[in-house]
């Protein structure tokens, strides 16, 4: 495989007359956008303030008002509610925790990474009763998650994958290999082996960001949007922790960070999470026929075992939503707003959907966008609060932040509450990790990881039987 989509691929990527790119996503293109709600008056006093309207502040501020109703919770969003990542995403509810299972080991033993990894199984099941119970519809469909492999040297990663989770919190009935070819099919071409774990669903992000927000406006969070936060201040003496913004500072006894990729544009953290893309598309809806020969009757979500990976889900309208990393990291940790997603990454995104689906390369691209997630230093997800300071923050979740932020709200309300828990009691809990490097480093260090695994990427599809040594390097390289 190349590594890079050509000129001529680009302009043969069948494209529908009303392709869109950008603006958020499909997602929200498909629910529409929100009206905004009111930006906050002027300063305030709250109980706990949240800074960030995705699932993870959402998710905070939910626990938080069904343990205690009486707290005064706010929450502080620059644009709407799942304007971030938590409403771009793949829509994978998956039980996939990232970052290294060593390294929680080292701090706090396997035991408590085995019971990490059987929270984000039951948080699993805890998202889908939540919405069940919120009312939220967000095409929810608990049909697992497959992962394929498409040459040797990913099946043999696939093979030692399964059996290294099976050491860590995976017993063989949560994730097996499967026969590519066998039943429920799932038709992808040059499918070597396949993995499959029951811990997964499909889920519409956006139905889920907004059904989420009205859940916990209901139960009366005040969820202020346009609201910028400009600076988080720590307490200091009798001046309890505040959130500033142009409008006014909120004051509360707690303050918790919830701006995931993000993170980067507030003062002082220009270094702590990188800002990793992540870019989607969208076919037009599939027609029966198609459907027939690919299968996907499950609808379980979709990887593959590339080191520069894809995910994919078969929408609850037919179509196929398929992501990767693009263009990974724009310099000095900038933002691109609009979400768009260059010509060359929608290229190769096409070009990664019609080797795997042949029978689907001419169905029309409709839609592109881009979003970002954040990756701390050692690409480990935490959660923390701080009682001296009365500072908290969760994310770093490294791509696998749909689950992952549902525990960490749960979580922070067990650490806001004061309670000692199992949850508080997670080895994730707490994590202090150095920042990034200065630029350029942090942008020529981060092109460089992701060419060395395109690299080992094209080795391997040459049919080597083992991953490719270049891999071993990126991931040295980037301290995984
Ligand atoms: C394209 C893409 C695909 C992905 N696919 C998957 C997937 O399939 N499965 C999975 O598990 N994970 C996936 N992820 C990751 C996952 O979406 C995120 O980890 C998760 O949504 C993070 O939620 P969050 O609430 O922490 O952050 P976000 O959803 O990014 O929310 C942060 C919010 O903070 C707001 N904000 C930022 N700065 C400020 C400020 N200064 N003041 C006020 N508000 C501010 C932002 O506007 C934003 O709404 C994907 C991410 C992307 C980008």
């Amino acid at each position: 495989m190349k590594p890079f989509a050509t000129a001529a691929e680009m302009r043969a990527v069948p494209r529908s007359a009303g392709f869109r790119n950008g603006g958020v996503s499909y997602w929200f293109r498909d629910v529409g956008l929100p009206d905004r709600r009111p930006a906050l008056p002027g300063d305030a006093d709250y109980d706990v303030c949240i800074v960030g309207g995705g699932y993870t502040g959402l998710w905070t501020a939910y626990y938080l008002k069904k343990a205690r109703p009486d707290l005064r919770v706010a929450v502080l969003e620059r644009e709407f509610a799942g304007f971030g990542a938590s409403g771009r995403n793949g829509g994978w509810l998956s039980a996939e925790f990232a970052g290294s299972k060593r390294r929680y080991a080292d701090t706090h033993g396997k035991g408590a990474v085995v019971a990490l990894q059987r929270a984000m199984m039951a948080s699993v099941d805890e998202v889908i009763e939540v919405a069940d119970a919120e009312g939220i519809d967000a095409d929810i469909t608990k049909g697992g998650m497959r992962l394929v492999a498409t040459n040797p040297a990913q099946k043999a990663r696939l093979q030692e994958e399964v059996a290294e989770l099976h050491e860590w919190g995976y017993w063989p009935e949560d994730l097996h290999l499967i026969d590519p070819c066998g039943e429920p099919r799932l038709q992808v071409d040059g499918a070597v082996a396949a993995a499959y774990s029951p811990h997964a669903a499909r889920v519409h992000p956006a139905k889920l960001v907004r059904g989420l927000a009205a859940a916990v406006e209901a139960l009366g969070v005040d969820v202020f949007e346009d609201t910028a936060v400009t600076d988080i201040r720590p307490r200091t003496g009798s001046r309890r922790p505040c959130a500033v913004t142009a409008a006014g500072t909120v004051r509360a006894d707690h303050v918790l960070r919830a701006t995931e990729g993000f993170t980067a544009s507030l003062p002082g953290r220009r270094r702590q999470w990188l800002p990793m893309n992540s870019s989607m598309v969208a076919t037009e809806p599939l027609s029966d026929v198609m459907w027939r020969h690919i299968g996907w009757e499950r609808q379980e979500v979709l990887g593959d075992e590339a080191h520069a990976y894809c995910y994919a889900q078969r929408t609850a309208d037919g179509r196929i939503a398929i992501g990767g990393r693009g263009v990974p990291y724009r310099f000095g940790s900038a933002r691109d707003s609009n979400g768009a997603t260059p010509p060359q990454t929608i290229a190769e995104l096409w070009r990664v959907l019609a080797r795997m689906f042949p029978v689907a390369a001419e169905v029309p691209i409709a839609h592109a966008w881009s979003g970002v997630l954040g990756v701390p230093r050692d690409w480990c997800p935490g959660v923390d609060l701080d009682p001296a300071t009365g500072l908290g923050w969760a994310g770093g979740y490294v791509g696998s932040g749909v689950t992952t932020s549902n525990l960490a709200g749960r979580t922070l309300r067990d650490l806001v509450l004061g309670e000692p828990t199992d949850l508080t009691r997670l080895p994730w809990v707490g994590r202090r990790v150095r920042g990034w490097e200065p630029e350029p480093l942090r942008w020529a260090g981060t092109h460089m990881v992701y060419g060395l695994y395109r690299g080992a990427d094209r080795r391997e599809s040459d049919r080597v039987s083992r991953t490719s040594r270049l891999a071993g390097v990126a991931a040295r390289l980037a301290g995984r």
